[in-house]
């Protein structure tokens, strides 16, 4: 390990949590009783709330830990518009007929895409200062096939999400990023960025001022049906709910082995570097989008909201690692791409986990047993889980005036897989090496 990319004041822990004091839930007492019970307080969590409190219901959130500790406030803050919802197109691979094939993908873009107007217009509505820009992104093309690859998808991109995506050969590469890495890429007009500890604060303020009860440190428990509801258990004494809505994505557990089942957390790592010389940040992205890539073991970075540092992550394990592993990969990752950063040093290293579906979806809908739920971001839940999470509220409150198209669908799994993911180290490896070989070819 070089120790040399560590700064003094190196800290394992978000960039983000700087501006927030993570830990600092606000006071509150568990009720005997709420509407709905939330189980999990991140970002699909507190939009459900928020629209349920605007509906006129009480709901009570629980959080095990700190509100806020799961992936809510460690992401990258890049805020999609749907045109990530990439390899569920494949889905349209396996239907019948040309027209059935643009139905499904005009009905999946078209709702994927629904979730940057719900934070656009939340964010409006509520006030959040969460530093939300529509920035659009940058996706870079690994190999010249990534970039046609991409090329082919621009059409239904913007027939169906409306993503104001177009193609940028290599020789122009530079208008987008201070380096020659790529063969070209994908611009999407059409996405933002956010600070997600801001935003997740602004949630919580406004859920709270909705009417929510927040409570973290306390861990729901068994739920058990009774007459007209739920009794929960949690690590504060029970609480009976009239509906049980289950939000806790990659962080799932045995609370809900049914839906442990069709998950697969994977973990995500980030590194912040040191404030760089203002004339060095300005130039690595000139139009401040969000820049992501095309490799199986995807890389996304940024600038962080004061333009100052560049936050740059990706999965640089599968798997939960410390920082003494996962930073120098990044780091090295972030070189490959801008050597003019050589030097530069890292203050904050972090990790959180998403949740993927088998088959690349987002899901919301009710267990047999009747548990609401809406998971499975597979990486990008900023925008599509704070949607989907909002919807849940609407639909307890009847007052949804659409269906979701990831609504109620099939949740699938795998024969005997319970949700320990032990084949991703393999997997990762796998991805790597063919990521290798792709780019050698190239
Ligand atoms: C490193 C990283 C980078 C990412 N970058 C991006 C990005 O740039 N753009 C993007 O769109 N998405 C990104 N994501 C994904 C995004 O952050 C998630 O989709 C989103 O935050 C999920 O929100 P959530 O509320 O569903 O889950 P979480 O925020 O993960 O919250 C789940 C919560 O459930 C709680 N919980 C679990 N079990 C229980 C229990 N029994 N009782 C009580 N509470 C429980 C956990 O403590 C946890 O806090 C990233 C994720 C990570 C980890």
């Amino acid at each position: 390990m070089d120790a040399s990319i560590f700064h003094p004041d190196f800290k394992a822990q978000p960039f983000w949590w700087e501006a927030i004091r993570m830990g600092d839930d606000p006071p509150a007492e568990l009720p005997a009783r709420a509407d709905v019970v939330i189980v999990g307080g991140g970002l699909t969590g507190l939009n459900c709330a928020i629209e349920l409190g605007r509906g006129g219901a009480k709901p009570v959130v629980l959080d095990a830990e700190p509100l806020g500790f799961g992936a809510s406030t460690r992401n990258g803050g890049g805020v999609s518009g749907g045109n990530n919802v990439g390899k569920g197109l494949s889905g349209a691979k396996g239907r019948q007929s040309p027209d059935e094939q643009q139905e499904w993908l005009r009905a999946i873009m078209g709702d994927a895409s629904e979730g940057l107007n719900h934070i656009e217009a939340l964010i409006e509505r509520e006030g959040i200062e969460c530093y939300y820009k529509r920035s659009g992104r940058f996706i870079g093309a690994w190999t010249p096939k990534h970039y046609d690859g991409m090329a082919a998808k621009v059409d239904a991109l913007n027939r169906y999400a409306d993503a104001g995506a177009s193609m940028l050969p290599r020789e122009r590469q530079r208008e987008e990023m201070a380096s020659d890495y790529y063969y070209g890429g994908m611009v999407v007009e059409r996405t933002g960025k956010i600070h997600p500890g801001l935003y997740h604060r602004g949630l919580m303020e406004a859920a709270q001022r909705h009417g929510a009860i927040l409570l973290g440190s306390t861990r729901a428990g068994a739920l058990t049906r009774i007459a007209g509801g739920w009794r929960v258990e949690t690590s504060r004494g029970p609480i009976e709910a009239g509906e049980v809505v289950i939000a806790t994505n990659g962080y799932t557990g045995g609370l809900t082995p049914d839906l442990r089942r069709r998950l697969i957390p994977v973990a995500s790592h980030i590194i912040a570097t040191e404030e760089l010389d203002p004339e060095l940040a300005a130039g690595l992205i000139p139009k401040q989008r969000t820049l992501a890539d095309s490799r199986r073991i995807l890389c996304y970075y940024r600038m962080s909201h004061d333009n100052r540092r560049v936050i740059f992550g990706g999965r640089a394990r599968f798997t939960q690692v410390t920082p003494q592993v996962s930073a120098p990969i990044l780091h090295g990752m972030m070189l490959a791409r801008w050597p003019q950063l050589k030097g530069v040093r890292v203050t904050h290293a972090w990790t959180g986990n998403v949740a993927f579906a088998f088959d690349y979806l987002p899901h919301m809908g009710v267990t047999p047993k009747g548990l609401h739920y809406a998971m499975a971001c597979n990486g990008a839940g900023v925008a599509m889980l704070s949607y989907l999470g909002a919807e849940v509220g609407k639909k307890l409150l009847g007052k949804s005036n659409h269906v979701p198209v990831f609504d109620g669908r099939e949740f699938p799994t795998r024969p005997f897989y319970a949700g320990n993911p032990w084949m991703l180290p393999v997997v990762g490896n796998w991805y790597r090496f063919r990521d290798w070989l792709d780019r050698r070819a190239a």
